[in-house]
């Protein structure tokens, strides 16, 4: 009995260890997960700064009447020794310390400046355009959690803060084995019966993807010498995948020669489709899954079940991608009985999300996959789908549609 959906998930990410933490310059952490948690050394800004390009005031003053120029303060530059008096103002630009009696800053194109004077028309609110100190973020507070996936944002923060490195999660090196007598690799000529194997140089681009290092164990043939000792160098990573030889037919012998390797395995089959044949198991730390041979169900089981464990490994916090809600263009066959991974086209109208199909479902297209930038879940238990369904997608790849 093939495993239901979301009971395999959730049996892969029990099984994941967490891989160690590394110390790594903050020039390369982008897409890392934070393996510390960060709280803020100090003041951020570390002292009242201007916002703007202006002068710098007395908010009471500011009645009209001109006020004279008593400094000029540029970003970079100090306000010791700036004292601002009743009637006085002092030039200031954005960035630079509000010197000690101001308590607003007029930005300079509502002024008029005259020689060594300025007017302010406006009535001004006390502490406008003034960036306090420690207002963005104060000292000792908590600004980032362990498992935050650092983007720029973040990593502008930790920089910020003066770090030069930063400890995150190890990225896990994967394995992957190719399996199959039909296969040459790629820019190898393909005789009769005869494909090329492009399921490795896929699983190593979507393993790339995610941020993880691909390490290509080439093809193993459907025997079991062949099978053993490249398997046997896979187990050297920190997690394995393998394509084809598990679907029950005669030649596929992956299953049978896991547990001589010492891999255990938690469970093989899963009630979804494209993608039924996968297995898991796993030996010490290292995870291991058999993947489908079919490129699309390769694909799609590696988006769907191996990508969140791999994300689970590198420390993220949250590993499963997020569903979004969609609407189907149009009525889905199905039977009950599977999960179906539905390869469709998102589009966005009148606000909402539309998943169409982006052409023939049978697994043996790959074209559909190229042209899909989702995958539409269907769940298990139900039959035919109407037009204008809501249902749950995982956008693939960027989430630009
Ligand atoms: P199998 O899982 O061995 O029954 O293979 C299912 C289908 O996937 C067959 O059509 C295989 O030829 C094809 N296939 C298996 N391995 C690969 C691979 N590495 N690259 C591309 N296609 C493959
Ligand atoms: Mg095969």
């Amino acid at each position: 009995m093939a495993l239901e959906f979301g009971a395999a998930r959730s049996l892969i990410l029990e099984n994941i260890t967490v891989l160690e933490a590394e110390n790594v310059a903050l020039l390369s952490v982008a897409g890392r997960a934070l393996a510390e948690e960060v709280v803020a050394p100090g003041d951020l800004p570390a002292w009242d700064n201007s916002a703007m390009d202006g002068f710098a005031v007395r908010a009471a003053d500011c009645d009209g009447s001109p006020l004279s120029l008593v400094g000029f303060i540029p970003a970079g530059g100090s306000s010791d020794g700036v004292e601002v008096r009743p009637g006085t103002a002092v030039k200031i630009l954005t960035g630079a310390p509000v010197p000690v009696g101001c308590d607003a800053v007029v930005p300079i194109e509502e002024t008029e400046p005259a020689g060594d004077t300025v007017r302010v028309p406006g009535p001004v609110r006390k502490g406008s355009h003034i960036r306090c100190r420690g207002e963005d973020i104060g000292a000792d507070a908590p600004a980032l959690v362990a498992g935050t996936v650092l983007r720029p944002a973040e990593i502008s923060l930790l920089a910020a803060f003066g770090r030069q490195t930063v400890a995150v999660f190890r990225r896990p090196r994967v394995a992957i084995l190719a399996t199959g007598d039909e296969l040459v690799e790629p820019g190898q000529v393909a005789g009769p019966g005869q494909i090329v194997n492009s399921n490795s140089t896929a699983l190593a681009a979507a393993v790339c993807e995610i941020g993880a290092e691909p390490v290509l164990l080439g093809i193993a043939r459907d025997d079991r010498e062949s099978l053993r000792e490249k398997l046997r160098a896979g187990l050297e990573a920190d997690a394995l995948i393998t394509s084809a030889g598990v679907s029950g037919g005669d030649r596929d012998l992956v299953r049978e020669i896991l547990p001589e390797l010492g891999v255990r395995e938690v469970f093989s089959g899963v009630a979804i489709k494209p993608g039924k044949p996968f297995a898991f198991g796993t030996r010490g730390s290292l995870p291991f899954f058999s993947l489908p041979g079919n490129p699309v169900a390769a694909l799609v089981t590696f988006e769907e079940l191996v990508a969140p464990a791999l994300r689970r490994m590198m420390g993220h916090r949250q590993p499963v991608k997020p569903f979004l809600q969609a609407v189907l263009a149009e009525g889905v066959k199905k039977k009950p009985g599977r999960v179906h991974f539905l390869r469709v086209r998102i589009s966005q109208e009148a606000g909402k999300l539309v998943a169409t199909s982006s052409g023939i479902q049978q697994t043996g297209f790959l074209s559909t996959l190229v042209r899909a930038n989702g995958l539409v879940y269907l769940p298990a238990e139900r039959g035919d789908f109407a037009a204008g369904e809501e249902v749950e997608v995982h956008l693939l790849g960027s989430d630009m549609l």
